[in-house]
C-alpha cells in the first residue's frame, strides 16, 4: 500500500463515515470501508463495550473477545479461518472503542497501522458529532434546557462538523499532491481557526542542526516558535503524548501563557509536534486537546506522504537525465496498452541504443559521459510530441513510448531522433560525435502485452545494432522465429566443444613465386549431429556476440598449435595462421593464453600468425594499438584479414604493428574483370611493399587470377585453385607433394 493510495483511501473513508445521519450507518460505513482498504477478511468496530459493526466471512457472528482487545494485538482467532494477522486502533475518547481489522494474507505494516488509527479517530469524531446532534435534538424537542445550553451544544456540533470538513479538505490536498508547505500551512491555519483563533505552531526536526525548528504557523499574531513553544514541543515529542506547559509571567496575569503540544508521529516515532497557545489561563479542555491531536495526525500523514512521494520519484526516475527509469517506462507502457486496447489504438515503442557510448565514458570520464546522456535525453525529447514518454531504460539505452501511433509514425520519429543525435555535441570543451541505432515495435504487429512489446523492440534494436550505427529496424514477427533458431543453435554450440563436434581444417598458404606451400590457415568446422556442417560464417558471429568465442577461440588456438607442433617433426618450416575475433583481442587474458598455448607444445612464436580484421581494429583503434603491442612483444606475427573490406585509415595502419595483409577475395576475383577492383588490388600490393608487409591473396580460384597476382608481386596465395581447406590428416601428404601451379 503506498501512502498516496492510503491518503486517498482515508479521504474516501472520512467522506463515507461523516455522511450518514445516524450512528449505525456511520459504523457500518466505517467497517465496510476499512475491510476493503486493508483487503481484510474481518473488520469490527467496538463502541462503548459493544461490537456495533462487524463484517466477516459468510455473515458469521463476530468472534468472542473483540471487546477489550488491546491496541498492540497482532492476531485474532476467527472461527473457520483460524488465527489471522490483526491490527487494532482505539477511538481515543471511548476507552473501549476500537476499530479492528484482521486478514490471513500478511501482517499489517507500520503505514497500515497509522492509517487504521487515523480511521479509528475519524470514526470516534463522527460518532461523537452524531451523538451530540442526537442529544441536542432530544433536548430541543423536550424544551427542557435553557437557551445557553442549547447554544453550547449547537456550537460543539458545529465544531465537530467543521473539523470533519477541514480534515477532509486536508486529506484532499494530500491526495492531490499539493506542495507540502501548503498542506502544513493549511493544517496550522485550520487548527488555529478551530481552536478559537489560537496561535498554532508546527515544530519539526531541523535536519541541519539536529534540533527543532518552527515549520509552519497559523493564528492571529506572529509569535513563531519562541522558547516556550519549542520547550512544550520537545516535551511532547519526548513523552510521545499531549503535554501542557505554562509560564505564569512572574505573577503578571497579562503575561501568563499556556501551551499545549501534541506529538506528530511518523512511522511509530514521535518526530515533531503541533503546539497551540491558548491565550487564557485555563489551558485547554479535553475536547480541544483532542482537536489538536487530530491535526497532529494530519501532519503525520502529510509528512509520510511527502517522504514517500519523494522516495517514489527517486525510485522511478534516473538522476542523470531526470527521465523516468525502466520500471516507470514499463508501467506507463502497460497503462498505454490498456488504454489503447479500449480505444483500439496502437501503441508504439522505440528503443534507442547509443553507439560507442562506453568508449566516450572511458575516454572523457564519467562526468562528461553523464553530460552526454543528459544532452541526448534533451535531443530525443525535442523530437517528440509533448505527450510522448521518454525514459532511460539502460546505461546507454533510451525508450520512447508513442500512444496512438503505428510503426510508420514510429519509424519517422526514429529517423528524426537519429539525425538529432548525430549532430556534434560540445562536452567539456570537446566536440563529441554520436550515433544511435533504434528498434521500433508497434502493438499491432507485436503483442498487446507490455513485456512482449518491449522485448520485440529490444529484438529489433539488437538487429539494428548488428547492422551498424544509424540503423533503424522495425520489428516483424519472423524476427522471433529467427532469434529462437539462434538460441537453439547457441545452446548446441555450447555443448559442441565438450562433445568434440568441433574440429579444424587447414588451408595451405602458397608461395606464389615458388608454388610451394609455406603454411596453413586453421579454419574452424562444426559438424552438428542433426544439421550437419554449420558454416563458421554462422557460428563464429554467434559465439562472438555471446562471449563464447573466448572459450572457443582458446580451444582453436591450442588445437592449432598442438597440431602444427606435431607436424614440425616432418615439416620443420610450416607456419600457422589462426583467425581471432575482436572479443579475444580485447580480452586482457588473451596474450597470456597465446603465450601458454605456444609454450605448452614448444612452438616458436614466429611460427604463429594471428589474423585480425580491419573492422575489429577500427572499433577502438587506441585500445587495439595497445593490445597488438602486447601480442607483438610475444614474438608472434600479426596479419590483417579481409583487407580492403573495412575502413582502416592509413594513419592507423602505420600504427598497428602488423606483418601481413591478406587482400580480400572480392578484389582477387574482381581484379581480372573490373578495372576498379584491379586498381584496388594493385594499390594494396603497393601499400604492402611500401610498409614492408607480406601480402597474401585470398580466394584464388582460377589461373588467370593466379597469374595476375603473381604479376602484381603478391607474396603468398590461398584459394580453391591452390588447395581447398583439408582435414588435418591430409596436410603432411599435401606438403610433401603439393600440386604446384606455375
Ligand atoms: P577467412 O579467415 O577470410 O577465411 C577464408 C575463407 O575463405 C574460408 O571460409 C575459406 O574456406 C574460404 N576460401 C578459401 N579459398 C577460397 C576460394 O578459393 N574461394 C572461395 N569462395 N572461398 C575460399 P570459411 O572456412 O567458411 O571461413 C569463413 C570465415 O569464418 C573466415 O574467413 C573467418 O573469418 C571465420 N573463421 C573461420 N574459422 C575461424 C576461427 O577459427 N576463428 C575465427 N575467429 N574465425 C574463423
Ligand atoms: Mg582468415
Ligand atoms: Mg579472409
Amino acid at each position: 500500500m503506498t501512502p498516496h493510495s492510503s491518503t486517498q483511501q482515508l479521504t474516501e473513508y472520512i467522506s463515507a463515515v461523516s455522511a450518514p445521519a445516524d450512528e449505525t450507518s456511520a459504523v457500518d460505513a466505517a467497517v465496510r470501508c476499512a475491510l476493503a482498504t486493508f483487503s481484510a477478511e474481518v473488520c469490527a468496530a467496538v463502541v462503548e463495550q459493544a461490537v456495533r459493526g462487524y463484517l466477516g466471512p459468510d455473515n458469521s457472528p463476530p468472534p468472542l473477545g473483540l471487546v477489550g482487545v488491546q491496541t498492540g494485538a497482532t492476531s485474532l482467532a476467527v472461527d473457520g479461518l483460524g488465527t489471522l494477522h490483526a491490527a487494532v486502533a482505539h477511538t481515543d475518547k471511548d476507552p473501549h472503542g476500537a476499530l479492528i481489522v484482521a486478514r490471513e494474507q500478511r501482517p499489517f505494516s507500520a503505514d497500515e497501522h497509522d492509517l487504521l488509527s487515523a480511521m479509528a479517530r475519524a470514526l470516534g469524531l463522527a460518532l461523537r458529532g452524531l451523538r451530540t446532534l442526537a442529544t441536542g435534538r432530544t433536548m430541543l424537542a423536550a424544551h427542557e434546557r435553557d437557551s445557553d445550553e442549547r447554544l453550547r451544544l449547537l456550537s460543539a456540533l458545529g465544531t465537530r462538523q467543521r473539523l470533519l470538513e477541514t480534515v477532509l479538505n486536508i486529506q484532499r490536498s494530500i491526495s492531490n499532491r499539493k506542495p507540502l508547505q501548503e498542506i502544513l500551512d493549511t493544517v496550522t491555519a485550520s487548527a488555529a481557526s478551530l481552536l478559537d483563533r489560537a496561535a498554532v505552531t508546527l515544530v519539526l526536526p531541523d535536519s541541519g542542526s539536529g534540533g527543532l525548528r518552527p515549520a509552519s504557523y497559523g493564528g492571529p499574531s506572529e509569535r513563531i516558535g519562541d522558547s516556550l513553544v519549542l520547550a512544550a514541543a520537545a516535551d511532547s515529542i519526548e513523552a510521545s503524548c499531549v503535554v501542557a506547559r505554562t509560564d505564569d509571567g512572574g505573577g503578571d496575569a497579562d503575561r501568563y501563557r499556556s501551551i499545549v503540544a501534541a506529538p506528530v508521529v511518523i512511522r511509530g516515532v514521535a518526530a515533531g509536534s503541533l503546539a497551540a497557545e491558548t491565550g487564557n489561563s485555563h489551558g485547554y479542555a479535553v475536547e480541544q486537546r483532542e482537536l489538536l491531536t487530530a491535526f497532529a495526525q494530519q501532519v503525520s500523514l502529510a509528512l509520510t506522504e511527502a517522504k514517500t512521494a519523494d522516495a517514489m520519484h527517486e525510485a522511478q526516475h534516473d538522476t542523470v537525465t531526470g527521465l523516468p527509469n525502466r520500471a516507470l517506462f514499463l508501467e506507463r507502457l502497460s497503462h498505454a496498452i490498456e488504454a489503447g486496447n479500449k480505444r483500439v489504438a496502437d501503441v508504439t515503442i522505440l528503443l534507442i541504443d547509443l553507439h560507442r557510448f562506453k568508449a566516450i565514458n572511458d575516454s572523457l570520464g564519467h562526468k562528461a559521459g553523464d553530460a552526454v546522456l543528459a544532452a541526448v535525453a534533451k535531443r530525443i525529447s525535442a523530437n517528440l510530441r509533448s505527450g510522448d514518454v521518454v525514459a532511460r531504460v539502460g546505461g546507454d539505452e533510451f525508450g520512447v513510448l508513442l500512444e496512438g501511433a503505428g510503426g510508420v509514425v514510429g519509424a519517422r520519429a526514429a529517423r528524426s531522433i537519429i539525425d538529432a543525435i548525430r549532430e556534434p555535441l560540445r562536452i567539456s570543451g570537446r566536440s563529441v560525435c554520436l550515433s544511435a541505432c533504434i528498434g521500433v515495435a508497434a502493438s499491432c504487429t507485436s503483442s498487446a502485452d507490455s513485456g512482449d512489446l518491449f522485448n520485440s523492440a529490444d529484438l529489433a534494436m539488437n538487429r539494428a545494432v548488428m547492422a551498424g550505427p544509424g540503423r533503424i529496424e522495425i520489428y516483424e514477427p519472423h524476427m522471433h522465429a529467427e532469434i529462437r533458431e539462434r538460441i537453439n543453435l547457441l545452446d548446441d554450440l555450447q555443448t559442441a566443444l565438450a562433445r568434440t563436434e568441433l574440429r579444424l581444417q587447414y588451408q595451405p598458404l602458397v608461395d606464389l613465386e615458388t608454388g610451394r606451400p609455406v603454411g596453413v590457415e586453421a579454419l574452424a568446422r562444426w559438424r552438428h549431429p542433426q544439421r550437419g556442417e554449420v558454416s563458421p560464417a554462422t557460428f563464429i558471429p554467434l559465439a562472438e556476440e555471446t562471449g563464447l568465442i573466448l572459450d572457443l577461440g582458446l580451444w582453436i588456438l591450442r588445437e592449432g598449435c598442438r597440431q602444427v607442433a606435431e607436424w614440425r617433426d616432418v615439416l620443420p618450416d610450416i607456419r600457422l595462421n589462426i583467425n581471432v575475433s575482436a572479443r579475444q583481442v580485447l580480452d586482457p587474458d588473451f596474450a597470456t593464453g597465446v603465450a601458454q598455448a605456444l609454450a605448452d607444445v614448444g612452438l616458436p612464436s614466429p611460427t604463429l600468425t594471428l589474423e585480425l580484421t580491419e573492422t575489429m581494429l577500427m572499433g577502438d583503434p587506441e585500445q587495439a594499438v595497445v593490445r597488438l603491442g602486447q601480442l607483438k612483444s610475444l614474438g608472434v606475427h600479426l596479419s590483417i584479414d579481409d583487407f580492403g573490406t573495412g575502413y582502416s585509415s592509413l594513419s592507423y595502419l602505420q600504427q598497428f604493428p602488423v606483418d601481413q595483409i591478406k587482400i580480400d577475395q572480392t578484389f582477387v576475383s574482381g581484379a581480372t574483370t573490373s578495372e576498379n577492383q584491379l586498381a584496388v588490388a594493385r594499390t594494396v600490393m603497393d601499400l604492402g611493399r611500401t610498409l614492408r608487409l607480406e601480402t597474401v591473396a585470398e580466394g584464388i580460384e582460377d589461373d588467370q587470377q593466379l597469374q595476375l597476382l603473381r604479376d602484381l608481386g603478391c607474396d603468398l596465395g590461398q584459394g580453391f585453385l591452390l588447395a581447398r581447406p583439408m582435414e588435418a590428416a591430409a596436410v603432411p601428404d599435401y606438403f610433401r607433394h603439393p600440386v604446384t601451379r606455375r
